[in-house]
């Protein structure tokens, strides 16, 4: 098992009822445990000034999984939470969900880097 921080964000769609439905998926993950959440933080988007405030999290779990297979797994709960691929860097979203720490590792892959 290997401890892993994800960043929670949401500033769409009620964005508390997306973290609390967001971290239960998370504990749902096949190899994975959610071990501890933080508070959740009000704050103010980076980016286009147009859009609602955020709301944050950082979640610890602990995981089998690899790396590219737990990113899998959190981009299928972006999806299912309605988030939309949109060309617009740093946009409004109904959720996104980064890997922030993985155990101790560098990781440097094209769809992945921690
Ligand atoms: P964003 O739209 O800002 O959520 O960026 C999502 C893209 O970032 C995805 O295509 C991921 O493959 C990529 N990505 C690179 N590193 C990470 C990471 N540490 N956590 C989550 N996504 C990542």
């Amino acid at each position: 098992m290997e401890r892993v921080y994800i960043g929670l964000g949401s500033n769409l769609a009620e964005p508390q009822k997306q973290l609390r439905t967001a971290l239960l998926a998370l504990d749902n993950i096949p190899a994975t445990q959610l071990a501890a959440v933080s508070s959740f933080y009000s704050s103010d988007p980076l980016g286009p000034a147009d859009q609602p405030r955020y709301v944050n999290a950082v979640a610890a779990l602990d995981t089998a999984l690899p790396p590219l297979q737990l990113l899998d797994a959190l981009q299928a709960i972006e999806l299912g939470q309605g988030r939309e691929r949109k060309a617009e860097r740093w946009g409004p979203r109904s959720l996104d969900l980064d890997i922030l720490l993985f155990g101790d590792r560098l990781i440097d892959e094209p769809r992945l880097q921690v």
